[in-house]
């Protein structure tokens, strides 16, 4: 295993590769039945191959991911040998004790007395308001002084502008998880964002490095680009060599809920140095994202600065469903998306064609036209 370290935390070396234990194997379907004898094969295997970062979350699993760790690190006598990372969940946190309370469930449920890496989970603009509102930087300061986590940060879904805010809102985050790919360079915080975050000694985690699996089910017209490196490469070896490839990047996390799926990102992750990716195949993997470009519906690229649309429409969501469903060629499963999440409200129905939104778009994009056009796709 290749192991990097965090600016800010560099007496500790941390795998290139993170195990993410939020697709875990688990029985009937049920998320919240974690299969124990398959996800412990994947904990051990993973140690054994030096993983030593395990990344865990209040929500995931509706809970049981945090309970199956705890279990698996005791009954592996592994605490010693791997660092243990969660997430508080800020969108719960009612009044200032809800931090603690909810740290403490943590602790329980991870059978632990201290987490090493500690996370706001999914900041943006409206969560990042509640931590400042309702004292969560204060929380975390006092959490660090007694020891019941070791090192603060934050994971992110939003715009690099309010990356940047949070990223400059305290001094003391030593670490940050942000969603990038090699189709993601200018999404949320995207390439930037990895750039401001070096400038300010935070190291980075990526998350979704292969767009929550899609960039390891690829269509057969990408696959051809790819072979025309020459030598036998998988979809997973391009998009993780993409992240690794990135100086700012220290870890890649990837929810490895197989043997298979471990097996192939630890030998990539072992090899994947920075700035190791040639001309030629710096090239191919450009050719790649042009051809999943040229498919786009519209070319959104979530900054979120079209954002709050006063009639609640969710812009840069349902633009992102309906470039997923083209660049994918699953438009079945897209549709069915829509009909849960904006059929009723937050879609293209609760635009009044207003057209506040048209200036605040960079990309230039006619936001109201293109909704009626999402519509015609959607619900056809
Ligand atoms: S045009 Fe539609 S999406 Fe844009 S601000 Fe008005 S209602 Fe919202
Ligand atoms: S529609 Fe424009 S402003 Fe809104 S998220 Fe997309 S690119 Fe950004």
């Amino acid at each position: 295993m290749q192991y990097r370290t965090f600016p800010k935390i560099n007496e500790l070396q941390v795998s290139a590769l993170g195990l993410g234990c939020m697709r875990l194997p688990v029985i009937d379907g049920d998320p919240a039945r974690i299969d124990k004898p398959k996800a412990d094969a994947v904990f051990e295997a993973a140690l054994e191959a030096g993983v030593n970062y395990f990344d865990t979350a209040w929500p995931y699993h509706k809970g049981m991911s945090e309970v199956w760790l705890g279990e698996a690190v005791e009954q592996f006598s592994a605490r010693d040998k791997l660092y243990i990372a969660s997430k508080s969940p800020v969108w719960l946190v009612q009044e200032e004790s809800d931090w603690e309370k909810f740290l403490d469930q943590q602790l329980k449920k991870l059978k632990t007395s201290h987490i090493d890496f500690y996370l706001m989970h999914a900041l943006n603009r409206d969560r990042w308001n509640t931590i400042l509102q309702k004292g969560g930087l204060e929380f975390l300061a006092k959490a660090k002084r007694d020891g019941r986590i070791k090192h603060a940060g934050f994971s992110f879904h939003d715009s690099y502008k309010v990356f940047k805010d949070i990223v400059d809102g305290w001094d003391d985050w030593e670490f940050c998880q942000i969603q990038y790919n090699y189709l993601d360079e200018e999404y949320q915080a995207g390439a930037a964002g990895l750039r401001y975050a070096e400038e300010k000694a935070l190291g980075v985690i990526v998350m979704e490095p292969l767009r929550g699996g899609a960039l390891a089910n690829i269509p057969k017209a990408v696959l051809d680009i790819f072979a025309a490196y020459g030598k036998p490469r998988i979809a997973v070896e391009w998009a993780l060599r993409h992240v690794l490839d990135r100086q700012e990047v220290v870890m890649a996390l990837s929810g490895m809920g197989k043997m298979q799926e471990l097996w192939e990102n630890v030998a990539i992750a072992s090899s994947a140095r920075i700035n190791s990716i040639s001309r030629a195949e710096r090239a191919i993997l450009d050719k790649a994202k042009a051809w999943f470009d040229a498919r786009m519906a519209v070319p959104c690229t979530g900054c979120g600065y079209c954002k709050p649309c006063p009639f609640g429409v969710n812009i840069p969501e349902v633009f992102g469903l309906w470039n997923r469903a083209l660049m994918f060629d699953n438009r079945e499963k897209a549709r069915r998306s829509y009909k849960s999440e904006f059929a009723a409200a937050g879609g293209p129905l609760d635009c009044t064609q207003c057209g506040q939104c048209i200036p605040l778009c960079p990309q230039g994009i006619n936001i109201p036209a293109k909704l009626r056009e999402s519509r015609q796709f959607f619900e056809l």
